[in-house]
């Protein structure tokens, strides 16, 4: 079965055509015989290895939607999607996908769209090809839905910025070259008081001071940072002094999206090895696919999986076209990462025993699934924001 509904003759699904199809299958090619087979290891080891960027690179794979001047390939969101679909899908564990995706979607994104020439050439040209990791350093201590109390703090000095404070739960925080780091650059800090400025790990003052230990993503590095005093220069200011709030908001809505469609790519396999393992083990000397219960609940999978993908898909469309889709986006994100926990408990409950153990994908699909209802703006949050844009 192919739950993607995208393979064989049939055409693509809005908003793909055929040549992001084509994408879809040199990426699951990828996946299948480059990442899949090495992915216990990573997640036992609690990390990838740093060259998996260099080959992402190589291949192309971390450039997608950057233009060709600066080594990426030309194209859109819409290859991001299905790049971020696939490494979802098949095999490859959360902590892959967040190490790899934190780098190009939530860290590069806002040097694409706020940095000027010099910075795009020093970060955003050696991201693309693998060459310097990035990370986005938001969420603090004593900070995280709550973004706008950050206190990390940024002083106005000759020449730059003399910055202090810390940074927690950082994918890619404790291995980044360099850091996309949201600071106060007023006294009062706050919506009107947020800047952000591009720490480099090896600036006097930079220190990791420690990994995360985690009950899912174990692939992926989940950092804390401190800074004392680091001396910042001028030209690593991104965007405009005390803009930071805008270029934080700016980001979140491509991250919620594709917080949503990797939901999507892992519900789709889901529920492939469920439909697979349920036909072929069996129980008072019949498949357990043969009992209702079990149908009933494949079913109710697949459904929560095509509502997921109707949504996320027309969501994506319409971000493509330039819509405003806020409120959309944060839908999309509360469906998916809920249903996804949800389709993944149901999984491992169809694999009975044997999905509560190590070797098996689904023990650790649900653990990286838990994740998504949190990381990116939680729930809550998301139902705050379609509040509002619902006029409450
Ligand atoms: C593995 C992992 C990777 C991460 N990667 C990054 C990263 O790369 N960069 C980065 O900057 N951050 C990262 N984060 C941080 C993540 O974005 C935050 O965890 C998230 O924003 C929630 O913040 P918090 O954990 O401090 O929870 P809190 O904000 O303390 O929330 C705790 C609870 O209170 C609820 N709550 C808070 N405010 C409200 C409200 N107004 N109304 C109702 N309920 C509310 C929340 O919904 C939640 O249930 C990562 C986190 C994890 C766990």
């Amino acid at each position: 079965m192919d739950a993607s509904g995208s393979g064989g003759s049939k055409p693509p699904p809005p908003p793909f055509t055929a040549e992001h199809e084509e994408l879809r299958q040199t990426v699951r090619r990828f996946v299948e015989s480059e990442i899949e087979p090495n992915v216990a290891e990573w997640e036992e080891r609690r990390e990838f290895p740093r060259e998996l960027f260099d080959r992402c690179g190589e291949l192309g794979f971390l450039g997608l939607k950057f233009p060709d001047e600066y080594g990426g390939q030309g194209g859109s969101h819409l290859h991001d999607a299905i790049w971020v679909e696939e490494l979802s899908r098949r095999g490859a564990s959360g902590g892959v996908g967040a190490g790899l995706n934190a780098h190009t979607s939530i860290a590069m994104p806002p040097i694409f769209n706020f940095g000027d020439e010099w910075q795009k050439q020093r970060w955003l040209v050696p991201g693309i090809s693998g060459e310097k990791i990035g990370a986005l350093g938001i969420t603090e201590p004593g900070a995280g839905s709550d973004v706008a109390s950050i206190r990390t703090t940024a002083k106005k000095v000759d020449g730059g910025w003399l910055v202090n404070g810390s940074k927690t739960f950082i994918t890619n925080g404790v291995r980044c070259d360099f850091l996309v780091c949201a600071v106060k650059t007023t006294e009062a800090g706050g919506h009107g008081g947020i800047s952000f400025l591009v720490l480099e790990n090896d600036m006097d003052g930079y220190e990791v001071t420690g990994k995360l230990e985690k009950l899912g993503w174990h692939s992926s590095d989940t950092g804390e940072i401190g800074f004392e005093d680091v001396e910042v220069p001028d030209s690593h200011l991104l965007g405009q002094e005390n803009c930071g709030f805008q270029l934080i908001m700016a980001n979140f809505a491509w991250e919620r999206l594709l917080m949503s469609i990797g939901a999507i790519g892992a519900m789709d396999r889901l529920i492939e090895l469920s439909i697979e393992y349920s036909k072929q083990r069996e129980a008072f000397g019949r498949p357990i696919s043969s009992f209702q219960a079990t149908r009933h609940k494949i079913a109710d999978m697949a459904t929560s999986a095509a509502a997921s993908r109707a949504l996320t898909y027309d969501t994506l469309r319409r971000f493509e076209k330039g819509e405003t889709v806020i409120k959309e986006v944060s839908m999309c994100k509360l469906l998916t990462q809920r249903a996804l926990v949800k389709i993944a408990d149901e999984a491992l409950q169809i694999h009975g025993g044997y999905g509560y153990m190590r070797e098996y994908e689904v023990e650790r699909a649900l653990r990286d699934a838990r994740l998504g209802p949190i990381g990116g703006g939680t729930d809550e949050i998301m139902r705050e924001i379609i509040g509002k844009n619902l006029g409450l």
